[in-house]
């Protein structure tokens, strides 16, 4: 099992970064918010990752999502498995969660829209993480409007393209953004690193996902925490320019 690196980058808010993908834990109290879960593979790590921020699987309060891709969700069916814990997204992503739909490119079709040696190495890790599965989370449930009433009051702002329900979390008072695959700072397919899109054959639209990014330009802080690649510091706006660039 690969450890993954554990980040506090604000009071509360650990950004942790797997192998392939990024997860984000919010502390308050005793309790926690698990946004996102990495690849099925990913398990061992969401545990460990859980241990490093000092807390026990029995203090998950909630479970946030920004996308039903396999790699943030694919860990939560067997993460979650007996116990009793809300999984929330927006209405429309909670449905792909549900896979009322399935809005995802497989490791072929990617490979088939741009072919590269890091698409091949990329495709062995997702075939080996679990990536091929179609499974999803049947208990996903869509949240109303507003501040969340779970570890971290993150406030959620949808912002569809990468996937038609994608949904980023904002920690007003931490300054931090979680901006899930709307906006990355690096992905295992492309050498660049830097606020960034994913290539269009990531996104179920990738027009409407360049619209959504001018949602963050003004929100408060200067922490960003992408589904992928390294925490990013400096204004949205900056980073909503250096991606549509
Ligand atoms: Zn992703």
């Amino acid at each position: 099992m690969s450890t993954p690196t554990v980040t506090e980058v604000a009071d509360g808010v650990h950004f942790v970064q797997g192998k392939a993908v990024n997860w984000t834990i919010l502390t308050e109290g005793d309790a926690f918010t698990l946004v996102d879960g990495g690849y099925p593979g990913d398990l061992d790590a969401v545990l460990s990752s859980i241990e490093r921020v000092g807390r026990t699987l029995d203090q998950l309060a909630a479970v946030l999502v920004t996308h039903a891709h396999v790699d943030h969700i694919g860990s939560l069916p067997r993460l979650l498995d007996g116990r009793d814990v809300p999984v929330l997204t927006s209405e429309t992503e909670a449905r792909h969660a549900r896979r009322d739909f399935l809005e995802q490119a497989t490791p072929l079709q990617v490979a088939a829209a741009s072919w590269r040696p890091r698409v091949l190495s990329w495709s062995l890790h997702v075939v080996a993480a679990g990536g091929m599965t179609k499974a999803g989370v049947p208990r996903a449930t869509g949240f109303g409007a507003g501040p969340l009433d779970v570890p971290g009051h993150p406030v959620p702002i949808v912002t569809p393209g990468h996937t038609s329900g994608h949904t980023c979390y904002h920690l007003a008072q931490a300054g931090v953004l979680i901006t899930g695959d709307a906006l990355v700072t690096g992905h295992a397919t492309v050498a660049r690193t830097g606020p960034q899109v994913l290539a269009g054959i990531f996104h179920h639209d990738a027009a409407a996902n360049r619209r959504s990014l001018a949602q963050l330009r003004s929100l408060d802080g200067d922490v960003l925490l992408p589904g992928h690649g390294a925490a990013w510091h400096g204004s949205y706006a900056d980073a909503v320019e250096q991606a549509l660039a």
